[in-house]
């Protein structure tokens, strides 16, 4: 470990004997712990290992963040989602931050549907339209942008990637999504 890097819940961060736990740090079988998401500060002064949380350096979300975002639940025209990660701060965010994705926020060409391009459980790779939030108001035009997994709508199996296609490797259901080119499962 050393200052800078990000840990998560349950990381090994040293030894009891060499530091006091400070904000966010626990014992546990000797060893001081990290209970959230954070990065270690140490102070050599009073021998305090602290964690500061990642979380206040991420947020507030500003237009152009790239994030990843869980769909929760689809009502046209708008999705709601959970925002769990901002990419270009390799910051998780926890707990993830609401935010909702509109059907003009999809493509450059016409959709009609939410339906049709993004479903329920479905990992999307987005970025912040908007100033403002939370709910942050995400678009996923572009090319690198939209679903990275999809879940199968049948199973909810992570489906994997053929041509155009997402076929679910359990049940061969197959569906369509507005996938990003960045999606994560092909074959
Ligand atoms: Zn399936």
């Amino acid at each position: 470990m050393s200052e800078g890097d990000i840990v998560v819940p349950g990381d090994a961060l040293g030894v009891e004997e060499e530091y006091l736990p400070g904000y966010g740090v626990y014992v546990d079988g000797g060893y001081l712990k990290a209970k959230l998401v954070g990065t270690p500060q140490l102070d050599m002064i009073h021998r305090v290992l602290e964690l500061k949380s990642v979380k206040r350096t991420a947020l507030p979300l500003s237009p152009k963040d790239i994030v990843y975002a869980s769909v929760e639940f689809i009502r046209d025209p708008v999705a709601y989602v959970r925002i769990f990660y901002v990419e270009n701060k390799k910051t998780e965010l926890q707990p993830p931050v609401s935010g909702v994705l509109t059907v003009s926020n999809i493509s450059s060409s016409r959709v009609k549907s939410l339906y049709d391009v993004i479903g329920y459980g479905d990992i999307l790779r987005a970025y912040v339209a908007e100033p403002g939030g939370p709910p942050y108001l995400l678009s996923i035009k572009g090319r690198e942008y939209g679903v990275l997994v999809a879940r199968c709508p049948k199973c909810l199996t992570p489906m994997k990637l053929r041509g155009l296609r997402l076929v679910c490797p359990a049940c061969r259901a197959k569906a369509r999504r507005k996938t990003s080119s960045k999606y994560a499962l092909r074959g």
